[in-house]
């Protein structure tokens, strides 16, 4: 399959800078109401060429990769945000059909397993999360659903309907297996109809602007992108998988040709979401952007994954947690 991919990647990776967003107003995100804790959980990866990453001719050499889940420590309870991948993906995946197997085997299937998404949890102490918050339904966001058995899971009412037609026709875009098992407890994020950033909605998940999610529709039909507020100091934001590099901003380019063929719903929407990250960017260059598979990037943040059970994290420790 390698013998297929790389030839093709060459084929495949000129690329163009993407035109700019249409001009927005922008609404600065207030400042963070309460402490929270930040911790990464490597749960897969690998690596492959940088050019699988980036459109263009990429500064990185190599595209080390993480599928992450976030655990995010509030005082009004515990969000994860992503699962990362399956334990049981290579099994899960023989559900699927040719063309789902192939793009598996060329995207989340290469993924070798790492940390543990459930000794995680325990050994953050971490017990019953108020939800899992997925950027999209892809194998390698959603493969902990089942390791989180009564959480529910908020995703964008898009992303919930794709999943209700993959139960009842699997494309392969998702394992049906977690399709399944998110199946009676999906409930569908409440965006508002009010600007946040460059955005025109947003949900903000705790009512303090600690947390807020906007729509970035294109990647999948529902995907969302989450801005996670730190500190005024440490600010980010997760952005799924409308880029792989970070260097995507600042070349403005969007994901190599082969990933957006094999990975994009609809690509040119996706390229326009990337271009408001662009634009997102150039009106606040202090927030740091964070694409979901960007080893180096989590790296930057969160420091190495280490090799213990207890996963880095940033930020303070809400008082709940600490004084228990
Ligand atoms: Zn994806």
């Amino acid at each position: 399959m390698q013998k297929f991919i790389w030839p093709s990647l060459l084929l495949l990776s000129a690329c163009a800078s993407l035109p700019a967003a249409r001009p927005h107003a922008f609404v600065p995100p207030p400042p963070p109401g309460a402490p929270i804790q930040v911790c990464w959980v490597d749960t897969g990866g690998l690596s492959v060429a940088g050019s699988y990453g980036a459109g263009g001719s990429t500064v990185a050499s190599t595209w080390e990769v993480t599928s992450a889940a976030l655990v995010i420590r509030h005082p009004k309870g515990d969000l994860v945000l992503d699962s990362g991948i399956s334990p049981q993906a290579q099994e899960e995946k023989r559900e699927l059909g040719l063309w789902g197997r192939f793009v598996f085997a060329q995207t989340a299937g290469r993924n070798t397993p790492r940390k543990s998404l459930t000794e995680a949890l325990a050994a953050l102490g971490v017990t019953q999360p108020r939800a899992l918050l997925l950027s999209h339904v892809h194998a390698d966001h959603a493969g902990g659903v089942a390791l989180l058995p009564d959480v529910p899971v908020w995703l964008a009412a898009e992303e919930k309907q794709l999943v209700e037609a993959e139960l009842e026709d699997s494309s392969g875009v998702m394992l049906p297996a977690h399709a399944r098992a998110m199946k009676e407890r999906m409930v569908p994020i409440p965006f508002v109809a009010e600007p946040y950033a460059n955005y025109d909605a947003h949900f903000d998940v705790f009512g303090d602007g600690t947390v807020v999610v906007v729509p970035t529709f294109g990647h999948t039909p529902g995907s969302v992108a989450t801005f996670i507020n730190v500190s005024p100091q440490l600010r980010f934001v997760h952005v799924g998988d409308l880029i792989n590099l970070r260097e995507s901003i600042e070349r403005n380019v969007g994901k190599s040709r082969l990933m957006r063929w094999l990975t994009d719903e609809d690509s040119s929407r996706t390229q326009q979401e990337v271009a408001k990250l662009v634009q997102l960017h150039a009106r606040d260059s202090e927030l740091f952007i964070l694409p979901a598979h960007d080893r180096p990037a989590f790296v930057q943040l969160f420091g190495d994954a280490g090799g213990g059970e207890v996963p880095p994290c940033i930020g303070t420790p809400p008082p709940s947690l600490t004084e228990s």
